[in-house]
């Protein structure tokens, strides 16, 4: 999904440090860090030294891991998430 909400970049920054799984990106490179500097959303792609204006992000997240290895149930970060998601 796009998202443009920074709130859920960062929590989705947050899970794809602990989980393989979920992905942040900008076409396709991968996002490291958001941030908003005068109503513009700024991100720090892998790899470049630089803030890149963008209008939206792509993350990439499975509903169940394939793997098993990320264990998307616990923490209370992602709880709040897939709470705020399926109310
Ligand atoms: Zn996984």
């Amino acid at each position: 999904m796009q998202s443009t909400d920074l709130e859920e970049i960062k929590a989705a920054l947050w899970e794809q440090a602990s989980h393989p799984c979920t992905r942040v990106k900008w076409g396709v490179a991968q996002v490291m860090a958001a941030r908003f500097r005068k109503g513009q959303l700024l991100v720090l792609l892998r790899g470049r030294g630089r803030w890149y204006p963008v209008e939206a992000v792509t993350i990439e997240r499975p509903r169940l891991c394939p793997t098993g290895a990320c264990d998307l149930e616990d923490g209370p970060n992602e709880r709040s998430i897939f709470s705020k998601r399926e109310a």
